[in-house]
């Protein structure tokens, strides 16, 4: 499979017996599944969430929105759960307006499953983190389907 990676965004291929494995960047050696949350802006979303072969759960959210401030460290937590599951990554509205507005993004924090370029799944609004990280399962299985 094909994921791309979290801190240069270079195309990285990894065998089938090595999706389990933190795994290194082929070009600036960081490792490749932290289980960290990815910035991504309007220049690199594209290609973040379309080069992937593992879904990527994207957190659209905003700094003066009270909700989302709440769902980050649940957000974060749900990550570093599933670092081999799905990329995790977040998307200032403010900031990434372009992402935004093609997505239709209306009420924050909403969060977007996408597999291989298409959405998946979509919630609008915060859950508490059993919660969420049982949305997210099962957003993950339809992307296996
Ligand atoms: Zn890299």
């Amino acid at each position: 499979m094909h994921t791309t990676c979290p801190s240069c965004a270079a195309i990285n291929r990894i065998p089938d017996d090595k999706r389990n494995q933190p795994g290194q960047c082929g070009r600036c050696k960081s490792v490749l599944f932290n289980g960290d949350v990815v910035d991504l802006t309007d220049a690199d979303f594209a290609r973040f969430v379309s080069k992937n072969d593992l879904p990527v759960v994207v957190d659209f959210w905003a700094s003066w929105c009270g909700p989302c401030q709440m769902m980050a460290p649940i957000f974060k937590d749900a990550a570093a759960h599933m670092p081999f599951d799905a990329r995790f990554a977040k998307v200032n509205t403010e900031h990434a307006q372009g992402v935004s507005g093609q997505y239709g993004i209306r009420s924050i924090p909403t969060l977007i499953v996408f597999h291989q370029g298409k959405e998946i799944d979509r919630l609008a609004g915060a859950l508490p983190a059993a919660q969420l990280q049982q949305w997210i399962r099962q957003a993950l299985l339809k992307a296996k389907q």
